[in-house]
């Protein structure tokens, strides 16, 4: 339901609840298409997902120095294997504060896209549960715990960028589906072993943007 509902439950569900199509739309992963991720449709060719949403930009590292990989199958921000589930992570302080019956998985929390609880700045911790119900933490005893400010100041970034459509930086604002394809860019070369780097790179500031 969270990932891509079937065609005549949201109009059902705006009719039934009066909430506007258009707002449900965005609850789901779907709904944030092409921005969060360019399509849930298969690629058209095996790598492409991988290839255009990873490589269209570059952080740290230019785009020769860049170890180029082939991941077949790749849904940008989701597991490849379409049997894994969602994340499950949750903040201890909204898991407690929410009134009996109420707390669900926030669509965000669902994706490995930020780190801290937007509300309380403190760690999204491993969590069971279903069918937006709470169950239990991964580790007993889990307790809220600050997130660094630095992990904090990207995450209110990344929520201002999924609910303006835009990041403000210093000295640029920077469109959403840039945001997301950039961190995901800035994951890959920071995954890259420097063995695989096919130059040395001297120069690890912005480059392109
Ligand atoms: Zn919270």
């Amino acid at each position: 339901m969270d990932l891509n509902p079937p065609a005549g439950v949201l109009p059902a569900l705006a009719a039934r609840t009066g909430v506007p199509l258009e707002r449900l739309r965005h609850m789901t992963i779907a709904g944030q298409a092409p921005w969060l991720l360019d399509s849930l449709d298969r690629e058209p060719a095996p790598g492409a997902a991988f290839d255009t949403y990873v490589h269209q930009g570059s952080v740290l590292l230019t785009a020769k120095e860049r170890p180029r990989r082939q991941v077949p199958g790749w849904r940008a921000w989701l597991p490849t294997d379409p049997k894994r589930g969602p994340l499950r992570r949750a903040c201890p302080t909204c898991q407690s504060t929410a009134a009996a019956a109420t707390f669900g998985f926030s669509l965000i929390s669902q994706v490995p896209l930020t780190l801290s609880c937007p509300h309380h700045g403190c760690h999204l911790e491993p969590a069971f549960g279903g069918l937006g119900a709470f169950v239990a933490w991964e580790k007993k005893g889990t307790r809220a715990r600050a997130a660094p400010a630095a992990v904090v100041a990207m995450d209110a970034r990344t929520h201002q960028a999924l609910h303006t459509g835009t990041v403000t930086l210093p000295r640029r604002s920077v469109h959403v589906g840039v945001w997301c394809r950039l961190l995901r860019t800035l994951i890959d070369e920071l995954s890259a072993p420097v063995s695989a780097l096919r130059t040395r790179s001297h120069r690890p500031e912005f480059r392109r943007w």
